[in-house]
């Protein structure tokens, strides 16, 4: 019997043990991307979280239904398409092949499905329809309003009170609106922007009712989980919860799953601030396994604070990882019989328990993350200290299923592992600007001086890399090896 997953639900701010309304099966919906750009890094935090929580999910025994919808239609797109003369169409629709894309580059499970909002404008009209009808909505000169008075329960995802909320409106807003905090359904387009045909006029749909048409749609009233980053939850989320739960009079979805910001060294990533780093380029910089270690090594509940300190470190700890699993890969593929080691084997269960609780814990992955470096730990101590045995290669094929299948939920450690760490050494000298043409070079010049019984020489020019970080390997043959010191 697998324990129970523990989730903190932003509904209520607390850990709640998670149950879901039909026995075996999960729907969850995420807010996807507004397709015009190319998304930065912290954009990603989203998919690489909940692709973890979905997998999870899936290993507790539930199949699940996970939708990550496209905004493709805002305001945004349209001023996009204006200054390049394109139609919004063709900007959503090449955005979303540029994420799909990079999405791919992640190398993780996809979602379910992925809706675009303008393939459910007629979900959207009836929606709204429904709320007019019941008196929650009300039109106003070609656009339609939700009434925020109507709906008792309103802020109580964001703890926000609509008295307070209104303090805060000191300027004087749109005479359509009876109330400041009502927010739009539905508005009419000007001529020059796209527009659907609709019982209001042309027009096109608020950003808030697209998620609850979907949803409902695709999930049906009551979901689950709904997900986002947490600046989504309000107001998008708050009016998400209005709009459903006045439509459908019951509770939208269970649990609210808000996954925190990613700042650039302690400052919010902006336009502005000019810090903003795509995705793309971070993975083509470095690599996707480093940019999804990096992310999942931070709570997801907790801002992650991009630096290059972080980078070096998830380079360091990835190449202490892989260079456990390169072993064990040698070990597990040596010729010695393999023999079972109680030892090992209770090892082995602790750890996988300890792992497992971390993870059921509210997704856990630094806690997690600190038993996979006891387990590291173990094993280089035990590989280092002791011949090659039966036992040893029992304790590396437990080590290599364990990776194989943690590895598997998290979308990590399925790199090819001595490529990978060749991969990783080399962004270690090159963040360190060291060329490696002038490590060989220095290991040439060395090997000539040793050569030349010239030792005063070759010992300056090893002592000179070992301060770069350099180590050096003397063969018996003469040859000489050289690794990066993490
Ligand atoms: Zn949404």
């Amino acid at each position: 019997m697998k324990d129970s997953l523990k989730l903190f639900n932003s509904l209520g701010t607390k850990k709640e043990t998670f149950i879901s309304n039909e026995k075996g099966k999960v729907s969850m919906y995420v807010c996807g991307p507004t397709v015009y750009d190319l998304l930065h890094v912290g954009n990603f935090r989203g998919p690489i979280f909940f692709n973890f929580l979905r997998n999870w999910l899936e290993y507790l025994g539930y199949k699940v239904n996970y939708i990550y919808n496209y905004t493709d239609i805002d305001d945004k797109i349209i001023n996009k398409s204006k200054l390049e003369n394109k139609t919004t169409k063709e900007i959503s629709e090449k955005y979303i092949k540029e994420f799909e894309k990079d999405y791919k580059s992640l190398k993780i499970n996809l979602p379910s499905f992925s809706p675009k909002c303008t393939e459910h404008i007629d979900d959207i009209i009836s929606f709204i329809e429904e709320l007019i009808d019941k008196r929650f909505a009300y039109t106003s000169k070609g656009s339609v309003f939700f009434s925020i008075e109507k709906h008792r329960d309103y802020g109580k995802l964001s703890g926000k009170n609509t008295e307070d909320l209104l303090a805060g409106h000191r300027v004087k807003v749109n005479d359509d609106k009876k109330n400041p905090l009502d927010f739009v359904l539905w508005k009419p387009s000007s001529e020059d922007d796209p527009g659907w045909d609709s019982p209001w006029g042309i027009g096109r749909p608020g950003w808030h009712i697209e998620c609850s048409a979907m949803s409902k749609k695709l999930l049906g009233s009551k979901i689950d989980i709904h997900g986002g980053g947490v600046d989504l939850l309000f107001p998008h989320h708050e009016n998400e919860i209005a709009q459903s739960e006045s439509r459908s009079s019951t509770n939208f979805a269970n649990f609210w799953v808000h996954n925190n910001l990613i700042n650039f060294d302690n400052q919010k990533m902006s336009k502005s601030l000019g810090n903003i780093i795509k995705g793309r380029d971070f993975i083509n910089d470095y690599n996707s396994e480093i940019f999804k270690f990096l992310i999942l090594s931070v709570h997801y509940r907790s801002i992650l604070n991009f630096n290059k300190k972080l980078i070096n470190q998830t380079i360091i700890n990835l190449i202490k990882i892989y260079s456990a699993l390169s072993l064990a890969e040698n070990l597990s593929n040596s010729k010695i019989e393999v023999k079972e080691s109680k030892e090992y084997k209770n090892e082995f269960e602790s750890y996988s328990k300890k792992a497992s609780g971390f993870i059921n814990n509210d997704l856990n992955t630094p806690g997690f993350f600190s038993v996979v470096f006891d387990m590291v730990r173990k094993f280089n101590l035990e590989a280092v200290n002791k011949k090659p045995s039966g036992e040893l290669k029992y304790f590396s094929i437990c080590l290599l299923d364990f990776f194989n299948m943690y590895g598997g939920f998290l979308g990590l450690f399925q790199e090819p592992k001595k490529d990978f760490i060749l991969d990783l050494n080399l962004l270690i000298l090159k963040n360190k600007n060291i060329d490696v043409a002038d490590i060989e070079d220095a290991i040439e010049k060395r090997d000539n001086a040793r050569i030349q019984k010239d030792y005063t020489l070759s010992d300056k020019i090893r002592d000179k890399l070992n301060t770069e970080g350099i180590d050096l390997k003397d063969n018996p043959d003469g040859t000489t090896e050289w690794s990066v010191r993490v």
